[in-house]
């Protein structure tokens, strides 16, 4: 069987068709749930990254021009086959990323298929405005696109990632050239073909499989692409601005990491609703996630009985398990050196002092899966590491605080500002806390981050300019252009 799934050999996709990488490169891609290979895939290089500049800029020339209303139907009807082919692709999901089949199912892929129909019906809806000039003037401001767009992506959320990305690049009339994680091309490589399908022409959208450090890089200093939209690590996006800066001065997002607070305060309404969505703001998705609620903050007088439910869900509802089981809520990290890194953290925790309640260890390694149990640290102080660093795994701190000003200086004392969390009943304290919090999203008795019709993105070293999702996703793809005419 494993032979089987190995010997599929999946090209690049560039000017609309799969294509083997130039040099003739490939690579395994494993499944993480047994670290057996599921695909042989072309890794790209800079001249594949050249082609497909070459691809996007004639596309761009045709799609630019391509009325926002036949846009917004072509995107449409790509959301439609993502859709289609929901199984198929949830699949390929969680054979690359190991996250649960039913995660994969019911969020990622059906997600990415909304995000793009979202932002496909805005096309035909974008308005210009005319400046408010004296009688003998006319000031345009008209929205045009930004050309060729490259994103980079990371491999936690690949199609959703991408769909992020492509969405709003897309139905503002630019062409694109993604470049997946290395680890996960699978699905994305798919929703190409689908796009394709859709009619979307040759060229506008390329997805290249390969390197960070080869294929990233060329995208990131190619003065043939005029954007480049990123959403991994602070330090690759440190280094992406600096390739803009060094050549074509290309605008550059960045949706970075987080080291994001659950706040939990005095009154915080029902502590078992509480612990249930505070377990699965950290541990869904395996902890891999920019926006998890890695650091709960909680009150001294609510601590031990939250702790306590906190942990018991991870041995339980959110235990370890097959990721392609229908009721798993856990698969296994990404990869082996993910886990070393999870399991490393782990180490640095009990060495800071923090005392270990749950989990911290490797788990099913019969199967050659890279699993770890979702771990619970108490006692946790927020000078500590395990406190200030993204573990990105299921690895939640707890740390206890008197009062709401601690509460507030403890959740800003990070150098990250992705999001945050708030548990009360007491809405006066939400608006108080909301608005001192240095984050781009606050959720309240929620761990949800909000759907399409609200930007995502963060403050401080979690990035800037990175507001996927919303109408605000349009500004960000598109060059403010005016048009000044005397009509004396
Ligand atoms: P990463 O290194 O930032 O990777 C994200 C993307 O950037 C991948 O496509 C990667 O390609 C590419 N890349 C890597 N090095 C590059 C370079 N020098 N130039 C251009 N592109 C480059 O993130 P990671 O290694 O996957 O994870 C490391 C840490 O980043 C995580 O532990 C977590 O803290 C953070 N992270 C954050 C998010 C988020 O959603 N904000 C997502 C993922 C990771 P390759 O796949 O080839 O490396
Ligand atoms: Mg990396």
């Amino acid at each position: 069987m494993e032979t089987a799934w190995a010997s599929i050999f999946r090209g690049a996709f560039i000017e609309g068709e799969p294509r083997a990488a130039k040099a003739g490169t490939s690579y395994y891609v494993e499944n993480p749930a047994n670290g057996q290979p599921v695909a042989e895939v072309a890794e790209c290089g800079v001249e594949d990254v050249n082609d497909a500049v070459v691809a996007a800029t004639v596309a761009a020339g045709e799609w630019s021009q391509v009325p926002p209303a036949r846009r917004k139907d072509v995107l449409v009807r790509f959301s439609r086959l993502i859709e289609e082919h929901l199984e198929e692709l949830a699949l390929l999901e969680t054979l690359a990323t190991g996250k649960p089949i039913s995660d994969a199912r019911t969020s990622d892929i059906p997600e990415s298929a909304q995000c793009i129909r979202w932002h496909a019906e805005a096309a035909d809806k974008l308005y210009g405005e005319v400046a408010p000039t004296g009688p003998d003037s006319l000031g345009m401001i008209v929205r045009e696109p930004v050309g060729v767009v490259g994103a980079i992506i990371p491999w936690n959320y690949p199609a959703q990632m991408a769909a992020w990305k492509i969405g709003p690049a897309l139905a503002t009339g630019n062409t694109v050239i993604i470049k997946p994680a290395h680890m996960t091309p699978l699905s994305l490589l798919r929703m190409a073909e689908l796009g394709s399908e859709a009619g979307l022409p040759p060229g506008a959208l390329n997805v290249l499989p390969g390197r960070g450090e080869i294929v990233g890089t060329a995208i990131a200093r190619h003065p043939g692409i005029d954007l480049v939209a990123f959403t991994g690590s602070t330090a690759v996006g440190r280094t992406l601005l600096a390739h803009a800066g060094e050549t074509n001065l290309k605008r550059v997002l960045l949706e970075l990491g987080g080291k994001s607070p659950q706040i939990v305060l005095e009154e915080p309404g029902d502590l078992d609703m509480v612990a249930a969505r505070v377990a699965a703001a950290i541990f869904k998705n395996m902890g891999e996630n920019c926006s998890a609620g890695s650091r709960l903050l909680v009150h001294q007088r609510h601590k031990s009985a939250l702790v306590e439910r906190v942990a018991a869900l991870a041995e339980t509802d959110w235990a370890a398990g097959d990721p392609l089981v229908a009721t798993t809520r856990t698969g296994p990290l990404i990869s082996g050196g993910h886990k070393e890194r999870v399991l490393n953290y782990v180490r640095i925790g009990r060495q800071e002092g923090a005392r270990l309640i749950t989990g911290g260890t490797s788990v099913l390694e019969d199967t050659g899966g890279h699993f770890v149990a979702p771990t619970v640290f108490d006692t946790v102080t927020n000078n500590m590491r395990v406190a200030q660093e993204e573990i990105f795994g299921p690895v939640l701190a707890v740390i206890a605080f008197d009062n709401e000003r601690e509460a507030v200086s403890l959740a800003n004392d990070s150098p990250y500002g992705l999001a945050a969390t708030l548990y009360t009943e007491n809405v006066k304290s939400v608006l108080r806390i909301a608005r001192a919090l240095r984050v781009g999203t606050v959720s309240v008795n929620t761990p949800s981050t909000g759907d399409y019709t609200v930007p995502f993105g963060g403050y401080k070293l979690s990035g800037y300019g990175g507001h996927d999702k919303s109408a605000h996703a349009h500004d960000q793809y598109t060059e403010l252009k005016t048009i000044w005419i005397d009509v004396g």
